[in-house]
């Protein structure tokens, strides 16, 4: 079952009362992360964990509690929750203060956290649709400025796709909600780490089993063309770990390396079940 903290209070969602004085629903102004975990197991929750502290740290946020407390915390929400089979986990941290734009740097700061049912997805191919990149140039920090990610989530809704491409002057940076790396010539090329992209958690897990699969790895950017002749299109994020593109903007990509592509998926979705079982 789905289940929320705040500030000190569980119950069900519906139940937790957030103040008005919580400056993350006029601002944005605060920082989250996101996990997925099984049988009470939180996956990666370390990287997930110091993620979140680096970017509140960013934001000049002051933590709400120790790592270790987070920890335990979030380990008992997940337990709670009952969720055996899998369950999505949500924290976010914000700046407490009222609605003005400079902040008081003493303000406190405010814990939420919601853990509610998830389940791995089965193989599939998405598909997907190119969207010119107009956000905000903070992109590698996880801000909850995400109106622009919204907008553009819900483009590639209306058009029937899984996901949003963003495009930064033709050049490919990341999705609404995910990044986005090509396979060419048995490489993978990848956006870099740069503030033009959120440095995903699964994306480096998949530079790593590339590494790992002597697979070189290219840190470059390139081109939506690149995209469109690319051998295969690869989409990662914590929830749906690495899922290959089957078409963008309604027309079919070459798909033209599913053995290794196909391996690469399979491999980072089995590092999940085996760190969970
Ligand atoms: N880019 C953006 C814009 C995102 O919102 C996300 C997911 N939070 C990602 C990439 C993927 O990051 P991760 O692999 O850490 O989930």
């Amino acid at each position: 079952m789905s289940i929320a903290y705040y500030n000190g209070f569980t119950g069900a969602p519906e139940e937790i009362r957030v103040p008005l004085t919580d400056r993350a629903l006029y601002f944005g102004d605060g920082v989250y992360d996101a996990a997925v975990g099984r049988r009470g197991k939180i996956y990666l929750a370390d990287e997930h964990i110091r993620r979140f502290y680096r970017n509140m740290e960013r934001v000049g946020l002051l933590p709400p509690c120790g790592k270790e407390e987070l920890l335990r915390l979030l380990g008992d929400l997940a337990k709670k929750s009952g969720e055996e089979e899998g369950f999505f986990l949500y924290m976010q941290a914000s700046r407490s203060g009222e609605r003005a734009h400079a902040y008081e740097t003493n303000c406190g700061t405010n814990l939420l956290i919601t853990v509610k049912p998830w389940r791995p997805e089965g193989e599939r191919l998405l598909s997907l649709i190119g969207y010119e990149d107009l956000r905000y140039e903070y992109c590698n920090v996880k801000t909850l400025n995400l109106l622009p990610s919204v907008l553009a989530a819900r483009a590639a809704a209306e058009a029937s796709a899984d996901e949003a491409v963003f495009l930064r002057r033709g050049i490919v940076t990341e999705c609404s909600h995910s990044n986005v790396s090509i396979l060419k010539g048995g490489c993978l090329i990848t956006h870099p780490s740069d503030r033009h992209i959120l440095s995903g958690i699964a994306r480096k897990n998949l530079i790593a089993l590339c590494a790992r699969l002597g697979v070189p790895v290219i840190k470059r950017a390139f081109r939506e063309s690149d995209l469109l002749g690319a051998d295969e299109v690869l989409v990662t994020s914590t929830g749906k770990f690495c899922m290959r593109a089957g078409s963008y903007n309604g027309l079919p990509l070459p798909c033209r390396s599913p053995e290794l592509s196909g391996r690469i998926c399979r491999e980072l979705l089995s590092e999940f079940m085996k760190a969970t079982s």
